[in-house]
């Protein structure tokens, strides 16, 4: 790739099939940003233009596995469906057991639930919400032992998902093996800005584990977009296939809970991979009980059939180094600008730095929370938050918890949106930046008890919106096209190679 370095990548897809958008005015996202209590979660996906959400779900189905869906063998029992995906499976990640689950935590319940007893400790790269949520219903704690410079923003760590080997050493010293129920490794790490893992590091820190007798389950969700890191920045590996970094990610680990809404390129699923046939065999058990019979794991078989084809397709050259490559882009049109953002960008989403995007908005006062909702009515964009409401309460003080990250995620759907729809995003997100003194901040009006990002609700600190009319304009006006015309065609920026 390097010898065409001048030359701009495209997608290796072309469209077949439109899903036409609804614009809307300023005031109709006024109005329903209020009617959602300021939480992205809570708008109607028909109220916005482009949805940044998550890449959770969100994927195009390629043509194959539309026609694959028509092969859906829906059996109770032992589908031919289930065998073609047991297959792809252990061709594309090298474990001897796959158990389907709906989706990716359907996966981390059971894991949690065969693995941890209470009072033990689950070391971890960072914390994922759902993951860490089921680690504690099985009465489990996360530890947190990632790298220090995975909490810093503005390093340039090439592997800022890596785990720090000397706070895992020294966790197990203190606690004792026996106490520690696995390590959860995860690969692309989500909630670090999806920052990778080096091979280099996942060999060592299971070898670490290992030799202490202490299991290592991958989340394996974001794996594909990981090998892709690994191949540009890690010595050695620029002539593997992708392919088969992703194995080799896996031959040191003893298995993974994935989310095949993410890289598997399907809408729905999940999986649990396991080595060892005991465990594969309390996992089938408890699936039964949770999910559904173990050779569909409550999915439809067509499901199953998409994410087979799906597996095989999420590992093509072309396609990851687009995907990364769209990614690359938004970051750097919002860099140019020199909006706050998380370096290096990672696989699967821009994240805006909050703190530092409204420094004027107190921690307490949410800014990534408030940042989201202001970008929505800006253009209609959703984004998430990613910050203080995401991390929730310390589980035995009750307090607030205040990371070091307070983000908010622009995050790319795989395969959905154009180069000119990143254009759209990132003139709104620059023309806040440039504007930011009219954000203002937000306070819960309803918190849930658990995961609460999802269902919260908020109102302004001040006035009636968390984002101030400027001068010259007026709330009440004729409507606002959702997006800008501000820049002519012209003088676009070229793509560029990631
Ligand atoms: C999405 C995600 C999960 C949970 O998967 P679901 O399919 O949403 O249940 C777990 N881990 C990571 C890193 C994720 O991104």
């Amino acid at each position: 790739m390097t010898d065409r370095g001048r030359r701009s990548w495209a997608e290796p897809w072309k469209i077949k099939m439109v899903e036409p958008l609804r614009m809307t005015t300023r005031s109709d996202r006024e109005q329903a940003i209020r009617a959602a209590g300021y939480n992205t979660f809570l708008l109607r996906s028909e109220d916005v233009y482009i949805d940044l959400l998550t890449d959770s779900g969100t994927n195009a189905m390629s043509d194959r596995q539309w026609a694959a869906m028509m092969l859906g063998d829906e059996a109770y029992a032992g589908s031919a469906n289930f065998y073609r995906l047991e297959e792809a499976a252990r061709n594309a990640y090298g474990f001897r057991h796959l158990v389907p689950t709906h989706q990716g935590r359907g996966a981390e319940h059971l894991l949690s639930q065969i693995c941890i007893r209470p009072g033990m400790l689950v070391p971890g790269n960072m914390y994922f919400t759902t993951t860490k949520h089921h680690q504690e219903l099985a009465g489990g704690r996360f530890v947190d032992v990632i790298v220090d410079e995975a909490h810093d923003p503005a390093s340039l760590h090439p592997f800022k998902g890596n785990v720090d080997l000397a706070k895992l050493e020294r966790l197990i010293r203190e606690a004792g093996a026996d106490r520690v129920a696995y390590l959860s490794l995860e690969t692309c790490v989500n909630m670090a800005g999806g920052q990778p893992c080096s091979l280099e590091n996942i060999r060592e820190a299971c070898a670490l584990c290992h030799a202490h007798g202490i299991r290592v389950f991958l989340d394996a969700t974001r794996a594909v977009e990981n090998a892709w890191f690994i191949r540009e920045r890690e010595p050695g590996y620029a002539h593997w296939s992708i392919a088969r970094i992703l194995r080799e990610i896996c031959r040191h680990a003893d298995g993974a809970t994935i989310s095949a809404k993410k890289d598997c390129l399907v809408n729905i699923g999940g999986m649990l991979l396991l080595n060892d046939d005991d465990l594969a065999e309390e996992a089938r058990n408890l699936c039964v009980v949770y999910e559904g019979l173990h050779t569909y794991g409550g999915l439809a078989g067509r499901d199953l059939e998409a994410m087979a084809v799906g597996i095989n397709e999420m590992v093509q050259p072309e396609y990851i180094h687009a995907r990364v490559g769209q990614v690359a882009y938004l970051a750097d049109r919002l860099l140019e600008a020199r909006v706050p953002i998380v370096r290096p960008v990672g696989g699967h989403g821009v994240f805006l730095v909050a703190s530092e995007f409204l420094p004027h908005v107190r921690r307490e006062a949410l800014p990534a929370q408030a940042l989201a909702a202001a970008i929505y009515i800006d253009s209609g964009v959703r984004a998430m938050e990613r910050g203080a409401v995401s991390a929730g309460r310390d589980s035995t003080t009750g307090e607030n918890l205040y990371p070091a990250l307070e983000l908010v995620r622009l995050t790319i759907p795989r395969r959905v949106y154009t180069q000119a729809h990143m254009d759209v995003v990132a003139e709104s997100v620059i023309d806040l930046y440039e504007n930011r003194d009219l954000i203002t901040g937000l306070r819960f009006t309803y918190e849930p008890r658990r995961l609460r990002f999802f269902q919260a609700r908020f109102e302004p600190e001040q006035g009636d919106t968390v984002l101030r009319w400027r001068a010259g304009e007026q709330a009440g006006d004729g409507p606002a096209p959702a997006m800008s015309t501000r820049r002519s065609d012209t003088d676009r920026v070229p793509v560029r190679h990631p």
